[in-house]
């Protein structure tokens, strides 16, 4: 019945802010479910609803790639300049879940749904000089409930390179001048892989006084003297955030940095580390819509033992694959990148397919993965299916029906999959990397302690050795592994613990810069 069930955090009312209320603004170039590339549309669906549970007054904006039914036009027409071209935008809003969504749109949006980060390099900066620009001044136009968010006790949150423009603007346009001067913004790194680089002469694009140009100029011997927006947001920023604590550490070095780990390191007094949680509605076997059919089926800890081996046979179904309960089913879901480790999965295919197991990869990326993905599923027919393809429900029916989920990322700044798994009682198998290794602790069959198993080098050998330890216990050890699917399932991965730290920033920044 219920009532055994662990208490989960969403069921107890998460503490107020209290006199620390703010407007906050989370400014993304992307937001599930209206639209999802990775992890940042996942954090940018979620932690503004957390942060409005805790009391706050939340907006987000993201711009309007498609027509969604439930954001009404609020009627306000606003022109920005945008290399030299005057550009004009429109406002859409809908109130959901206790937030603000402000949906910016403009005919350079338009028909991204698919590609938000389509077109070459200064299409892509250009339309989000727009973004930002437009974004900056949403707290003055756009009424939300009738009334403004307004430049007092405001707080921006930034998000990766596409959105690091708005610290700057925000200070450039404004706080230098002596406008919006309590209004603070805080900076937050998904992935620092991507900086938005270009050739120095970009900077006629951002439409900034010269004297900033400073800011935007990095060197490293990759690319020389360039152009680096998430420099320029990095140092104009209050205050600088990232996705996990491991990762907030690989930053910092030169390996991890990619070109930005000297910044970040004169900047430390303004950076911190936080995990991210997860969607505890979108991601939660008991609730998941997309498990209503005949075939699967919701559960919970109490019913994972019938749940769970329904829902893996109905994949198995799906797949075209043999509907065995007993064979121990592998997922993996992710663009298919190097960053990835999708090549690492492909150099132990071989090896895996000498096993009594089944895999199933669902991604799509680098043309030459999707090619490894078919020719695989072409290769062990009986055995493996690679979906090339972005299927969020198919990602929820993986997580929730595969035995293990691989995740042998090169670098990782939190990772988002290996939390869905942990909460579908699914046993993540990772590469001990950034948010990776504050996840997933390792699995120690004397103390029965650990929640998947990690290995510490980014090498097929070495995943090959940790997916054996985890096979033989799914095969030898039934007890272990439901202890390991019972720990997973019972974590708060929520993102009210995470929306209380982000509070204490946005707070600290308020008082302090
Ligand atoms: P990243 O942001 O680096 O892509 P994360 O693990 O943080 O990685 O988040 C990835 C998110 O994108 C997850 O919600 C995952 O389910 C989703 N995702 C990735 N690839 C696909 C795909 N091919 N189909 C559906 N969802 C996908």
């Amino acid at each position: 019945s219920d009532t055994n069930e662990p208490v989960r955090n969403e069921e107890k009312p998460p503490p107020l802010a209290g006199a620390n209320v703010m407007n906050v603004i989370l400014v993304a170039a992307e937001c599930a479910p209206f639209s999802k590339t990775g992890g940042l549309g996942d954090v940018a669906g979620a932690l503004p609803k957390a942060l409005a549970r805790r009391g706050h007054r939340v907006m987000v904006v993201v711009p309007r790639y498609a027509e969604y039914a439930e954001a009404k036009d609020v009627g306000i027409r606003k022109r920005y300049k945008v290399a030299g071209q005057d550009m004009e935008v429109m406002y859409f809003h809908a109130y959901i879940d206790g937030v603000d969504f402000v949906f910016i749109e403009s005919p350079v949006f338009r028909h991204l749904s698919n590609n938000i980060y389509g077109g070459n390099r200064l299409d892509i900066l250009k339309r989000m000089v727009l973004f930002c620009k437009a974004a900056v001044e949403v707290p003055w136009y756009v009424p939300c409930g009738g009334v403004c968010y307004g430049d007092g006790n405001l707080a921006f949150i930034a998000n990766d390179w596409h959105t690091a423009l708005l610290p700057v603007y925000l200070k450039a346009y404004y706080r230098d001048h002596g406008i919006m001067k309590y209004t603070r913004s805080v900076l937050v790194i998904h992935n620092i892989a991507h900086q938005g680089r270009g050739p120095v002469d970009d900077f006629s694009y951002v439409d900034l006084p010269s004297h900033y140009l400073d800011s935007f100029k990095l060197y490293d011997p990759v690319g020389g003297e360039h152009f680096n927006i998430f420099a320029a947001g990095l140092k104009a920023a209050d205050r600088v955030l990232t996705v996990s604590h491991g990762y907030s550490w690989e930053v910092k070095t030169l390996e991890g940095g990619w070109g930005l780990h000297n910044i970040i390191n004169e900047n430390d007094w303004k950076f911190r580390g936080i995990v991210n949680g997860i969607d505890t509605k979108e991601w939660n076997p008991k609730f998941d819509l997309h498990l209503h059919s005949d075939e699967y089926t919701n559960y919970s800890l109490e019913t994972l033992h019938i749940g769970k081996p329904q829902c893996k046979a109905a994949l198995q179904k799906e797949l075209g694959l043999p509907v065995r309960p007993d064979v121990p089913l592998i997922g993996f879901i992710g663009r298919l990148d190097h960053q990835k480790g999708v090549d690492l999965i492909a150099e132990a295919v071989p090896w895996m397919m000498s096993q009594d197991v089944q895999l199933v990869m669902l991604g799509t990326g680098r043309p030459d993965l999707e090619e490894v993905l078919r020719q695989m599923e072409h290769q062990y027919r009986d055995k493996a299916r690679g979906w090339v393809g972005f299927s969020v429900r198919t990602a929820h029916r993986i997580t929730a029906g595969a035995d293990i989920l691989l995740m042998p990322s090169r670098f990782e700044p939190c990772g988002l999959n290996q939390l869905y798994a942990m909460n579908y009682g699914t046993i993540p198998v990772v590469h001990a990397v950034g948010g990776l290794r504050d996840t997933v602790q390792q699995f120690d069959p004397y103390s029965e302690t650990g929640l998947g198993w990690t290995f510490d080098s980014a090498k097929a050998g070495k995943l090959i050795h940790a997916l054996g330890n985890c096979l033989l216990t799914y095969r030898e050890y039934k007890e272990s592994w439901e202890g390991l699917q019972r720990r997973g399932m019972t974590q708060d991965l929520s993102w009210d613990n995470a929306a209380e730290k982000y509070e204490e920033v946005l707070v600290a920044a308020k008082y302090q810069w």
